[in-house]
């Protein structure tokens, strides 16, 4: 569930800097008075995020790791979809969550549990600054079992992306630098996936011509497309390949283990792309030249609320998780697939 709370009302105009130094304890409070709210038996995860709307006006949401009502409705919250699990994690829930609301651009995120490389990379890549955790964050038994993935992989991304990491203490006030804003830094980032500005009216045949137009762009290589709706209501096509998340280069990728790595997906990369800019994404025109990843599916539904996808090849995918993800949201009629 989505709650745009408007918590700490500030006057318009105020640059973001000095958003984090006013609010910082209120939305980590805040993000921890969400969590029992979390529908998950165990692992009761919430984030918030602070940032600007278009015209200035700081936004705040919150939002717990949840499972997506068609997935726990037709399929059920104790089966895996492919090789994820059926929930959208607190922080990319609450960064798909912009998507028409705000830019994610230079937010700060505040999140009661340690987070996983996954929603790291997400952060890096839809442009998020400032990463708060809560401290008790540290200490509970999630963080102990998880401890390993965040200390090797998701610090690190934050590290390469230039994103600041801080531990709260919210009754003492206080907070401790673990990882400081490399003041000037910009993260290296080659390929930034590619947008074009199409026109006011759209068409199937239009979004077919798009496609091909956007084949010939990547010469084989797999990538994702969708269309996205700017303030101006002009549409424009986001597309992507896959590319190492932002401040890693193909030479220093790292395969954390078979579950992570710092490569972002095609279609993950396009949601964040419109994350960055919170721009809306038209739910029945969405394109992957291969089937995405279980983890991309899980949060597209979840989030995007689609319900129809086209994809080029059905057969190809980057693992075998994906292909059967595909199958159980397609048996279950969650999604549709056009060719
Ligand atoms: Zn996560």
């Amino acid at each position: 569930m989505l709650l745009i709370n408007r918590l700490i009302p500030r006057p318009k105009g105020l640059s973001m800097s000095l958003m984090p130094e006013m609010s910082e304890y209120e939305l980590m409070q805040a993000a921890v008075d969400y969590v029992p709210k979390s529908e998950h038996p165990t692992n009761k995860v919430a984030a918030a995020l602070g940032g600007l709307e278009y015209n200035g006006t700081p936004f705040s949401l919150v939002e717990t790791n949840y499972w997506p009502k068609a997935i726990a409705k037709k399929i059920g919250r104790d089966i895996r979809i492919g090789n994820a699990s059926g929930t959208v994690h607190a922080e990319t829930a609450c960064l798909l969550a912009t998507i028409g609301n705000g830019q994610a651009n230079r937010t700060s995120m505040y999140v009661t549990d340690l987070p996983c490389p996954n929603c790291v990379k997400n952060m890096a890549e839809s442009g998020v600054r400032k990463l708060y955790i809560d401290h008790k964050g540290f200490t509970k038994d999630f963080a102990l079992r998880r401890g390993g993935h965040f200390e090797n992989m998701s610090l690190r991304i934050c590290e390469k992306a230039n994103i600041g990491v801080y531990k709260i203490f919210r009754k003492e006030k206080r907070i401790e630098t673990i990882l400081e804003i490399q003041k000037g830094f910009s993260p290296v980032n080659i390929k930034p996936s590619c947008v074009s500005v199409v026109h006011k009216k759209l068409s199937r045949k239009k979004f077919r011509d798009l496609i091909e137009q956007e084949k010939e762009f990547y010469e084989g290589r797999p990538f994702a497309m969708a269309l996205e709706t700017s303030p101006g209501k002009i549409y424009n096509t986001i597309s992507a390949e896959a590319h190492p998340c932002p401040g890693y280069t193909e030479q220093t990728i790292e395969q954390g283990d078979e579950k992570y790595s710092t490569i972002l997906q095609p279609l993950n990369r396009v949601m964040m792309r419109a994350v960055r800019n919170g721009h809306m994404i038209s739910p029945h025109y969405i394109y992957s030249s291969h089937v995405p990843t279980a983890r991309e599916l899980v949060d597209m539904v979840g989030m995007l609320g689609v319900t129809k996808l086209t994809i080029g090849d059905v057969t190809k995918s980057r693992d075998a998780g994906g292909l059967q993800a595909l199958k159980q949201l397609v048996d279950a009629k969650i999604i549709t697939i056009k060719t």
